[in-house]
């Protein structure tokens, strides 16, 4: 299954992906993931990318329609994938489509997790990632047992830079004016599925399934 994953920043993309990684065993693919690690290397890539990121801005397309391209290519997507954080506007959501088209492979289902907007900085300013595993807890909704420490692997909990109050407005004001049009663009061709996405992570899970069902 070919899937995109929309919703604002702190909607819970990359929870609920990770949840359909393992049963699906298709690979999620998170721009964001891969620009942190190009930041992380130092790589040319992601010296450009950090002060874009920083400032809670969108990295120019070219960037990054250049990773999802090499990317795509893996063997691993050959069954399907999951796209999180990718597309973020229109053009890129064109360029996907005809990246797409070329390989004869389109898109099957375009799914947003809808989370009213007020409930979004405190999921972001209380998010904390496993460095290891890539676990992720929320401190005020889903905290580790041992503050800093993850659950599963006991690896050390951080916390992303730019999940502070003043980016998180910024990336919240450009996923309203360049992310959100990708809603219409998708009814449009047919292929969006919107899933409520608050309440029990579990349960709201169990909800994506009934909408994906029976392209699963
Ligand atoms: P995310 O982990 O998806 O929240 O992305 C973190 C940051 O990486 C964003 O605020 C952007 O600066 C950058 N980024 C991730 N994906 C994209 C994309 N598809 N287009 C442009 N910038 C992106």
């Amino acid at each position: 299954m070919r899937l995109v994953f929309l919703g604002a920043p702190g909607a819970g993309k990359g929870t609920q992906a990770k949840m359909l990684v393992e049963q699906l065993k298709i690979p999620q693919i998170s721009t964001g993931d891969m620009l942190r690690k190009a930041v992380a290397d130092g790589t040319p890539l992601g010296k450009e990318a950090k002060s874009y990121m920083d400032k809670g801005e969108l990295v120019p397309d070219s960037v990054v329609i250049g990773l999802i391209k090499e990317r795509l290519q893996e063997p691993d997507t050959e069954n399907g994938f999951i796209l999180d954080g990718f597309p973020r506007n229109v053009s890129q959501a064109k360029e996907l489509d005809s990246l797409l088209g070329d390989l004869g492979k389109p898109l099957d289902v375009a799914l947003v997790l809808d989370v009213p907007f007020e409930d979004l900085m405190k999921r972001l300013t209380g998010r904390r990632t496993c460095k290891s595993c890539g676990q992720m807890y929320n401190i005020y909704f889903s905290p580790p047992k041992v503050e800093g420490k993850c659950d599963v692997c006991g690896g050390e909990l951080y916390q992303r830079a730019d999940d502070n109050e003043e980016t998180i407005k910024k990336r919240l004001e450009v996923y309203q004016s360049s992310t959100e049009p990708l809603i219409e663009y998708y009814r449009n061709k047919g292929i969006l599925k919107v899933v409520e996405g608050t309440g029990d992570i579990n349960a709201i899970y169990r909800k994506i399934l009934v909408q994906l069902n029976p392209v699963v």
